[in-house]
Parts: structure tokens; C-alpha cells; sequence
């Protein structure tokens, strides 16, 4: 079995479901699990559902799934002639159930109410997906990850409950290949013990896709975007990339982990514990050779990546008291950005000066600024760009940094991140 999962782009309107159809018949007479996401920029939008409802806000709420419903019909139009198709019907009455959410007793937990309501995303394109993929003669059935994704309880972030998950999917999604060759289901989406839904965090979809091939020993996951593969960097901060033809798991989650935002971090680590292959291949090209991730090492050396991350802010924190830079006040330093929830993605010290470099658009300065006025002395530095080179050389960072100032460079072996600022 293979597993396939199409992301919302792939979905976004009628003609891009026809391709995913057209995909799928290149695989005919192979058993096939397919992850879906929402269609476009559902998610999005379903976001501002969850916000009309928990603003108490009737009219903004029924006309955001008015729009979205407007979206899906439109949708549903072009690809089922027959207006009496059971489809029409069946994302009818998840509009209306979600209509009806309003008056259920006064939400009290925002992320629960989140996952209730954004999920429908996904359940109403597996189920436009799934009646296509029909309509088009294809042997396949609908299948619902609300019954064989088992998390925890943290609604928005809920973590997996691997050998529970193992066994639903043994039980309750298997045995249906004996019955039809393809299983259309949702990414993004599991279930409590109790059986409410909760998401995996956003663009988890990717993710799905790695959890179902571990529990089901695909024999390989490909994941169909709008690029022709893996490149060596964004083609939005980057002129002429290479797609990357070959590289290891241990290169793909260090690319990930660096911001390369190709395949989400999480997925790789299921497929390399199963040595499971990861395609990344063009929708607009399927026959295109694309990515392949996999055990090898071997070819992780040819290219030189490049990852940007703009927008960066970068911290000099200096203890007042002029004591050293030691374990004791790191600590209480980690605590300190802990509870403004700052990720850090690049740090390095000295004696008296600690420097971090964090998102600007996910930190609040000023509550920064005050979780230390009282022990430290601040600096900050905004407006920087962090560059990381996977496999770099002296001609690679030249390449990044012309016009630019270098404020800060981290080596290794394998990797040069450098923080710059544009002259
Ligand atoms: N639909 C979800 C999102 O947009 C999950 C995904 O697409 O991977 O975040
Ligand atoms: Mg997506």
C-alpha cells in the first residue's frame, strides 16, 4: 500500500480535484491511502468561524459559513453534473450541522471549539474527494481519521497515542482493501478517547500521512505539491534553486528543523524508524522524478541548501550585576523567555552578554523588555535576516551576503548560519 496526501493547494478548486483524479488512475489496480486536506484556503477561513462564534457574533458567523459553503457548492457544481448526487446533500448537512453548533451551551474552551469547528474543513473535501474519485469509476471508500487518529487531549497540539492508533488501524481500516483499492482520508484530524476531535497542529497534514504509513507498513508516502520536489531553497528569497534529487532522512529533518518549510518537521521521524520512502513530487507533473527521502546519506553533500527567516530580532542580555554568563542565570534566562513563549532560533554568548535571536512577528518587545528590566540590561537589533547553509563554502556565503552586514556567524562542520542585515 501507498499513501498519498494532497494538500490544500492541490484541492483548491474544481480543476485541481479532476488532476487528483487523473493522478490517482495513474495508479490504478494499486491499493492506495489518500490524505486530503482542506480545499484552498479553507483553514483559514474556518478560522475565522471559530472566531465569529467565540465573539458571540450570530450574523458574522452564519455569514463566514454562508461564504464557505458558497466556495464548496461552487465547487461541487463543477464536478457533479447529476444535482441529485448524494454529495450535494452530504455537504449540505455539515454546513448545517455547523450552523447549529451556535446554540449548543456557551463554549468555555477556546482550543476545544477550535478543533470542532475547523476540522470540517477536511471532512467536507475527503468527502468531495472521495465522490469524485467514484463518480470517475474508482473503487474507494470514505474513511474517517476522527475514528483512527487516537491523541491525547491537547486540543490545536494534540500528540499521538502511537500503539492505540496502530491497532484502529489494523482493525478498522485495513480489512477495507479487501473491499476497494482506495481509502480517501483526512489529514490534520484525530480523536480523544472519548471520540471529540482534536487537529495536530496547523499544516499537519504531512504529518497524517507519515502516521498512516507507519501504522499500516506503507511501502511509501508521496506527498503532491505545486513544486517539482525538494529545492535548495525558497524560490521567494532564492533565483535558480535545485531540487535536491536525493537525501537522507537525518538531512530532511535538519533541513525542516532549520525552517526549510517543504515537509513539516514531525513527519520525517515515524518514515525513517520504518525506513519508509518520502517522495515530495509535482502535482502539475507527476510523472517528474521529484525528491526522494530516504536512509542514504550518500548524495546530502552534493548541494548546499539555503533557508531564510526573515524578520528577525536579535537580543543582547547582559546580567546588571556584571556576573559571569553561568548555568545559575542561563537557567533563570530560559525561564524568562519561556514565559513569553519565545522560541529561540539562534543563540551564542560570551562572558557577560547572552544573545538570542527570535521572530519579530511572534514575540511581543515590550513584554520581553520587561520579563527583564529588573536583573539585566537589553539590547536589541531589528530588521535581520538569519541565513542557514546546509553543506556550505566560502563561495556559498559569499553568495548570501553581498550588500550585506554580518552581525553574528555560527560554523559547523556541516552548517554556517549567519544573521545579516541589509546595508
Ligand atoms: N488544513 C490544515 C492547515 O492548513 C492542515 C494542512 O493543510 O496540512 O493547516
Ligand atoms: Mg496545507
Amino acid at each position: 500500500m501507498r499513501v498519498f496526501k494532497f494538500g490544500g493547494a492541490s484541492v483548491k478548486d474544481a480543476k485541481a480535484v479532476q488532476n487528483v483524479a487523473n493522478i490517482v488512475s495513474l495508479f490504478k489496480g494499486e491499493k492506495l491511502a489518500i490524505v486530503v486536506s482542506a480545499m484552498g484556503k479553507t483553514t483559514n477561513a474556518m478560522e475565522k468561524i471559530v472566531e465569529a462564534f467565540w465573539k458571540r457574533s450570530k450574523d458574522e458567523f452564519v455569514s463566514q459559513i454562508n461564504e464557505r459553503k458558497d466556495f464548496h457548492f461552487s465547487i461541487l457544481e463543477a464536478l457533479f453534473a447529476d444535482k441529485d448526487a448524494e454529495i450535494y446533500a452530504q455537504v449540505e448537512k455539515e454546513f448545517e450541522n455547523l450552523k447549529g453548533m451556535y446554540d449548543t451551551p456557551v463554549p468555555d474552551n477556546y482550543d476545544f471549539e477550535y478543533d470542532q469547528i475547523v476540522s470540517l474543513g477536511e471532512v467536507i473535501s475527503t468527502k468531495i474527494v472521495n465522490a469524485y474519485l467514484k463518480q470517475q469509476g474508482v473503487s474507494s471508500r470514505w474513511a474517517d481519521a476522527r475514528t483512527l487518529i487516537r491523541t491525547n487531549h491537547t486540543h490545536r497540539e494534540a500528540e499521538v497515542e502511537w500503539e492505540k492508533t496502530e491497532q484502529l488501524f489494523e482493525e478498522r481500516f485495513l480489512p477495507h482493501y479487501s473491499e476497494v483499492d482506495v481509502q480517501v482520508t483526512q489529514g490534520f484530524i484525530g480523536h480523544t478517547a472519548e471520540g471529540m476531535t482534536t487537529t495536530l497542529g496547523r499544516e499537519g497534514s504531512d504529518f497524517t500521512a507519515a502516521i498512516m504509513a507507519f501504522c499500516c507498513n506503507a511501502e511509501s508516502v508521496t506527498i503532491w505539491k505545486d513544486v517539482p520536489g525538494m529545492l535548495n531553497a525558497d524560490p521567494k528569497w532564492f533565483d535558480n534553486t535545485i531540487k535536491l534529487d536525493s537525501i537522507s532522512f537525518r538531512e530532511a529533518i535538519e533541513l525542516s528543523y532549520y525552517g526549510a518549510s517543504v515537509i513539516h518537521p514531525k513527519t520525517v521521524k515515524p518514515l525513517q524508524n520504518k525506513q519508509i520512502p518520502l517522495y515530495v513530487k509535482s502535482f502539475i507533473d507527476p510523472l517528474a522524478e521529484g525528491t526522494i527521502i530516504q536512509a542514504s546519506t550518500s548524495k546530502d553533500h552534493l548541494i548546499p541548501s539555503f533557508i531564510f527567516k526573515m524578520n528577525q530580532v536579535l537580543f543582547s542580555i547582559t546580567p546588571k550585576d556584571f556576573s559571569f554568563l553561568v548555568e545559575k542565570n542561563l537557567s533563570d534566562i530560559f525561564a524568562r523567555l519561556s514565559k513569553a513563549n519565545a522560541k529561540i532560533n539562534l543563540m551564542q554568548n560570551s562572558a557577560l552578554n547572552f544573545s538570542i535571536l527570535l521572530d519579530e512577528e511572534k514575540i511581543d518587545l515590550d513584554e520581553i523588555l520587561s520579563l527583564f528590566e529588573d536583573s539585566y540590561h537589553v539590547k536589541f537589533n531589528s530588521g535581520l535576516e538569519l541565513v542557514t547553509i546546509r553543506h556550505y563554502d566560502q563561495a556559498t556565503i559569499d553568495r548570501v551576503t553581498v550588500d550585506k552586514e554580518v552581525l553574528l556567524e555560527q560554523k559547523t562542520r556541516e552548517t554556517a548560519r549567519l544573521i545579516v542585515k541589509q546595508k
